[in-house]
């Protein structure tokens, strides 16, 4: 088991659908023990039924500055040091997920960039001085960054910056032994999905172009971030690594 023993941060669990929760359960398979962040209250009763009794469910709103200090600082007290963070967390005002990307509000460009690309900086500044040397951040992302797909609009935007943010964290941690990285994840049907236009139609062409017709699971990603996270990924720094079963390809 590769990550006995390690201590992961795990942020984003809406419920069992999430890709978080994939990443949960394949690195507890891997011999992990979990922290999770919870957004809000609503979140952390889907999580409760999810985790086990001696998982840590800290409360951690990323738009918040003192709830993401107020978070690593539980951390700290409860846990010390640890050996990884996953990055799930995206947010856009429903409104901006459609339509033309020139008709997008001011505010509304700001907080998908604030809360999907600006709070992975703000939690690895938060997190870095507990990580051990050999530690993994994984964040994700979506293929929307680097083509138009229809309706994906300001969030392809916030993960190109997502992308570009994980690129120089990864130089910067990199010189404390924390290898940082990302997944590009094919579409999976999920609460943050559900609020694109025509959401069923992106899963079913996305399903229709991997390679063998089925979409990825969170599972499948899971396992990949489990590997991404660990001490066996520690020459992997600054990538964008596809899950999404050859979508990209085609
Ligand atoms: P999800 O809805 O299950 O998870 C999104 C999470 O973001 C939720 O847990 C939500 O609470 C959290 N979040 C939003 N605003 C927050 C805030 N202010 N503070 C703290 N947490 C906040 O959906 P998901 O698809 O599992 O999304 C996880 C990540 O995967 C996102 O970055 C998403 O863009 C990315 N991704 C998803 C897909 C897909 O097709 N589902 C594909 C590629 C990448």
């Amino acid at each position: 088991m590769f990550l006995d023993g390690k201590k992961i941060v795990i942020m984003g669990v809406a419920n069992n659908k999430s890709i978080a929760w994939g990443c949960a359960t394949a690195m507890k398979a891997q011999g992990a023990t979990l922290i999770y962040t919870y957004q809000n209250e609503r979140m952390e009763k889907q999580l409760a039924k999810l985790a086990e009794p001696e998982d840590l469910l800290i409360e951690c709103d990323v738009a918040s500055d003192e709830s993401i200090r107020r978070t690593f600082e539980t951390i700290k007290n409860r846990v010390g040091k640890i050996d990884g963070l996953v990055h799930a967390i995206a947010f856009s005002k429903k409104e901006e997920l459609g339509g033309n990307i020139s008709d997008v509000s001011r505010d509304g460009y700001a907080l998908a960039q604030d809360i999907s690309s600006f709070s992975l900086l703000a939690v690895a500044k938060a997190a870095k001085p507990l990580f051990n040397p050999g530690s993994g951040i994984v964040t994700l992302t979506y293929m929307g960054s680097e083509r138009a797909i229809p309706n994906y609009n300001v969030m392809g935007i916030a993960k190109a910056a997502l992308e570009s943010a994980m690129r120089y964290l990864a130089v910067e941690f990199g010189k404390i032994g924390v290898h940082v990285n990302a997944i590009s994840a094919g579409a999976i049907k999920t609460l943050a999905v559900t609020g694109i236009q025509g959401s069923k139609d992106l899963i079913k062409l996305s399903n229709d172009r991997t390679v063998d017709g089925d979409g990825v699971t969170i599972q499948e990603v899971g396992e990949t971030a489990a590997f991404l996270v660990g001490p066996l990924a520690s020459g992997v720094v600054g990538d964008v690594i596809y899950v999404d079963k050859g979508v990209h390809l085609t």
